[in-house]
């Protein structure tokens, strides 16, 4: 099967130009101008924009949080997410205290076999680690799950002590594996959020209140110290506040691989959506909460200057009806997370590009190329070249529409974007060479993403 892409405007991380792509079943094998093949399929791509396909390495899909669970599975997620110009995600399988690693990635293919849409990899969270689960963690790598997530946070659910997160930053120094890290110092929100409670504080706004940015740059700055002793990389997930970003920059300019993320909800909006009325403060309910205003002009300056440089979504629905509900009367057992997984590109071609805080190469180095080289999937995804998946996405960066509950694609009942206008939509999109979405319809299949074995560090 041969199709051609002509006419577009082609853009990878570090070019942009006209030409044709020809793509020979899963892969591209041709960049050209006006290639003279003969194809089974021609896809005219004049006056779009042709990208790699989105890459989203934070997404929760069908994950238990707070006795609910996150409202996308992995079938209505990665089609929504295939809507927004993503074409692989990088989920989270999660280790239960007494579990074994293998256990908890198997317990998480089960979740996106026969479900995912477009192509699809692990993290692992460890959350218990016994010497045995720390010898397992190598196995983890050779499997293609080659990086861990931790928690600074959530004590007696989710958290690891230093000495515990120590051990597996040795063990991942030496395995080939990458960090993750969820940077906020945990016993210090727990104190507060105590305290908060006892005096009666149980609106949604609390939430952001007692996750003080100076508790997320003091776990990151841990963190940064940790992993320089262990000799391993470190990624800080959803970093929200300026303060961490200044950790990260520290780090950088002393030559140490500190990477982090940012996510479009820091970007986008602001502590002031807490202080909607009524129990609406409930939709930005996430961890790192919402920043102050004026804080995402300095994570844009981050993205644009490379101390971030990945923007994921950190993509954790759950329904303001039932699930949000949870928490009306204590902020504290508000489900913490946001849908974001098919806003993503959309909001930052606009805010960023259009806006003129990064290049049309950045935005695709952010979304795609530079968190498939961190992660391992680089060249196979993450760029146009021959040989590379084609995982492609043609962008009509002149066509406007409105962002809402009424017209995503997400099984969630509300948008944190709710009404914006943003001006650049997703057309057309493949996934390994197959025409997944099409005049704006889902037309690829559930069950159709495969498993991605990802490569250690070299
Ligand atoms: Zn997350």
């Amino acid at each position: 099967m041969r199709t051609l892409i002509t006419g577009g405007t082609i853009v990878t991380a570090t070019d942009t130009y006209k030409g044709d792509v020809l793509i020979e079943d899963e892969r591209i094998s041709a960049i050209g101008t006006s290639l003279p093949l003969p194809a089974d399929r021609t896809i005219d791509a004049k006056g779009k924009l042709v990208l790699p396909g989105g890459i989203d390495v934070h997404t929760h899909l069908d994950m238990p949080f707070g006795g609910t669970t996150s409202a996308d599975d992995f079938e209505s997620g990665t089609i929504a997410a295939a809507h927004g110009g993503t074409t692989s995600v990088v989920d989270f399988a999660i280790q239960y205290k007494g579990e074994t690693l293998r256990q908890a990635w198997e317990a998480w293919m089960k979740k996106a076999e026969r479900k995912a849409a477009i192509d699809y990899g692990f993290h692992m969270i460890v959350t218990d680690l016994p010497e045995s689960v720390e010898a397992e963690m190598d196995a983890m790598v050779a499997e293609g799950i080659t990086s861990f997530k931790l928690f600074m946070a959530y004590r007696g659910v989710l958290m690891l002590d230093d000495g515990s997160i120590f051990r597996a930053f040795l063990r991942t120094a030496g395995n080939g594996g990458t960090i993750c890290m969820h940077a906020e110092n945990g016993d210090v929100i727990d104190v507060l959020v105590r305290r908060a409670l006892a005096a009666g504080h149980t609106a949604p706004k609390w939430h952001a209140l007692t996750r003080p940015p100076r508790a997320e740059a003091e776990a990151t700055h841990r963190a940064i110290c940790l992993a320089e002793m262990a000799g391993v990389p470190l990624y800080v997930v959803h970093l929200s506040a300026a303060e961490a970003l200044e950790q990260i920059t520290a780090a950088r300019d002393r030559g140490l691989p500190a990477y982090a993320e940012t996510c479009p909800q820091y970007l986008f909006l602001s502590y002031a959506n807490y202080e909607e009325p009524g129990f609406e403060g409930a939709k930005y309910v996430m961890s790192p909460p919402l920043r102050a205003e004026g804080n995402e002009e300095k994570l844009w300056r981050g993205l644009a200057g490379n101390d971030l440089q990945a923007i994921s979504t950190d993509h954790c629905p759950f329904c303001m009806k039932e699930q949000k509900e949870l928490g009306r009367n204590d902020f504290s057992k508000i489900p913490n997370g946001a849908p974001g997984i098919e806003t993503r590109l959309h909001l930052v071609h606009d805010g960023g590009v259009r806006r003129g805080r990064i290049s049309l190469n950045r935005f695709v180095e952010l979304t795609s190329t530079s968190p498939a080289k961190i992660f391992g999937l680089f060249p196979r995804k993450g760029t146009i070249a021959p040989g590379s998946d084609a995982d492609l996405v043609l962008f009509d960066p002149a066509k406007k529409h409105t962002l809402s509950a009424k017209t995503h694609h997400m099984r969630v009942d509300y948008n944190p974007y709710e009404g914006r206008e943003v001006t650049g939509k997703v057309d057309t999109v493949l996934s390994r060479g197959k025409v997944i979405v099409e005049n704006e319809k889902f037309v690829g299949k559930a069950g159709a993403g495969e498993f991605l074995k990802r490569k250690p560090r070299s």
